[in-house]
């Protein structure tokens, strides 16, 4: 049979979550959900779009902001964005309700980015993350990258290498940009074309890039970690210690300094070494204590991550971890009399707390049983002629030849099917 191309098609670098992928993805943010919550993190949900200039705020002089953002005029000529990223959006609505803190809280959704599609990137992709918002304890700094680690473990993933750095306070950065500006432009013919820009006005992204030829000559870079305050240092010393006292294995990247604007001391990345490394980041974060205000908000220290989901399910596939869960469905009804009993008992077992499936369309048994089969369901009820004229019901377990098929009165079958699934009360 020949197919004929669909006039639509999704948007270039999207994709739909089809039923056969949807399970595994919501078992993974049911992991990650589960993890932030046992650590006093609670669901925060913010617009997936926001006035352009909460974006702006985190570097205007970025990739994410300045190239990939989807920017558009709503009809009233506002300017808005898609949110490219979570921590900005989350400082926002911190700025706006000015909660108690320690403010905690965790994320799950889209986000968007005009980038070049390939594996692991999307034009629509998903994070989850968190915020942790209120205090500069380094330790806390220690608890959201041990949360992070506890997510790619319970996804059973262990090809990872987390690195780390301090970016240090305002003092440290002014000393190393000048420092590392000096450097740079005594090097500037050997950058790549497009990184030369940013010597002057952001000399620390070009430590940032992907291209090799810049690569090269920031590899022998000053190291920001010889510039660091004496204060930035003791910050730092302190998370070294707590990952190492949580048996938390890392290293130590001078050159991490990720890409937006608003990161002070600790900066963190877990990188998977079963991808390819243009995709090969699942996660990352740092802290952020100039960030809110910058927003408008009370000067108030944060520290955060947000995790491709996307990446991590293929860092999953990579390490052949966190299979995709089995079917839900438990029991498949099989009528072949006029289909009242399939409506009545699928009803009755899904108020007793059972998954119930049945076929519609008055098919064949053999059809009905083909669907049973097919949906992994480990009961069978089937009801023909004979049991709705002795108001019995007959049990095949789909999964157990030994046990093969039983009948039960009618009126027994809900606590018989309760009994055999193991769910009863
Ligand atoms: P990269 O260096 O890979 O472009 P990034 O530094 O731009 O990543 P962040 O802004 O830190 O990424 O976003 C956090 C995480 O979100 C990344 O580590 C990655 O797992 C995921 N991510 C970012 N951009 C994309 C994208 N376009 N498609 C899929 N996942 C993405
Ligand atoms: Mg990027």
């Amino acid at each position: 049979m020949s197919k004929k191309a669909n006039t639509f098609q999704t948007p270039i670098g999207t994709r739909d979550l089809l039923p056969e992928h949807s399970a595994r993805w919501e078992a993974v943010i049911e992991v990650f959900s589960n993890v932030a919550s046992r650590a006093g993190f609670s669901l925060i949900d913010t617009p997936i779009f926001e006035d352009v200039g909460v974006f702006t705020r985190i570097g205007e002089g970025t990739d994410v902001v300045g190239k990939e953002m989807y920017e558009f005029l709503d009809r009233s000529e506002r300017p808005m964005a898609l949110r490219p990223e979570g921590t900005a959006a989350v400082c926002r609505a911190f700025a706006q309700h000015r909660p108690p803190v320690p403010w905690k809280v965790y994320y799950r959704g889209p986000y968007f980015r005009y980038e070049a599609p390939q594996a692991g990137r999307f034009r629509q992709f998903h994070q989850f993350g968190i915020e942790s918002i209120g205090s500069d304890d380094p330790d806390i700094d220690v608890e959201v990258i041990a949360l992070g680690w506890k997510v790619l473990e319970a996804v059973g993933i262990n090809q990872i290498e987390l690195l780390v750095n301090s970016m240090g306070d305002q003092e440290t950065r002014n000393n190393y940009q000048e420092a590392l500006n000096a450097f740079l432009k005594s090097h500037v013919n050997d950058l790549d074309e497009e990184d030369r820009k940013k010597v002057d006005t952001h000399p620390m992204r070009v430590l940032d890039s992907k291209r090799s030829a810049t690569q090269s000559v920031t590899k022998e870079a000053p190291r920001i970690n010889d510039f660091l305050s004496a204060e930035a240092e003791a910050h730092f010393e302190r998370v070294r210690d707590g990952l190492t006292a949580l048996k938390i294995p890392f290293s130590i990247e001078p050159r991490l300094v990720r890409g937006l604007d608003y990161y002070t001391h600790t900066t963190f990345e877990f990188q998977s070494l079963a991808l390819d490394s243009a995709q090969s980041t699942v996660c990352g974060g740092g802290r952020y204590n100039g960030l809110i205000e910058e927003l408008g908000g009370p000067a108030t220290p944060g520290i955060g991550f947000g995790m491709g989901i996307e990446r991590l399910l293929l860092a999953c596939d990579a390490e052949e971890s966190f299979p995709a869960p089995g079917s839900r469905v438990q029991v498949w009804v099989v009528d072949v009399t006029d289909g009242s009993s399939a409506r009545d008992l699928t009803h009755s077992l899904r108020d007793h707390g059972v998954t119930a499936d049945r076929s519609f369309d008055q098919r064949s048994m053999r059809s009905q049983m083909r669907s049973a089969n097919r949906s992994e369901a480990e009961i069978a009820l089937i009801i023909g002629e004979e049991e709705v004229n002795e108001e019995t019901v007959a049990i095949r377990m789909l999964r157990d030849e030994e046990i093969g098929q039983i009948v039960v009165p009618r009126s027994s079958v809900i606590a018989e099917v309760q009994r055999l699934l193991g769910l009863e009360l």
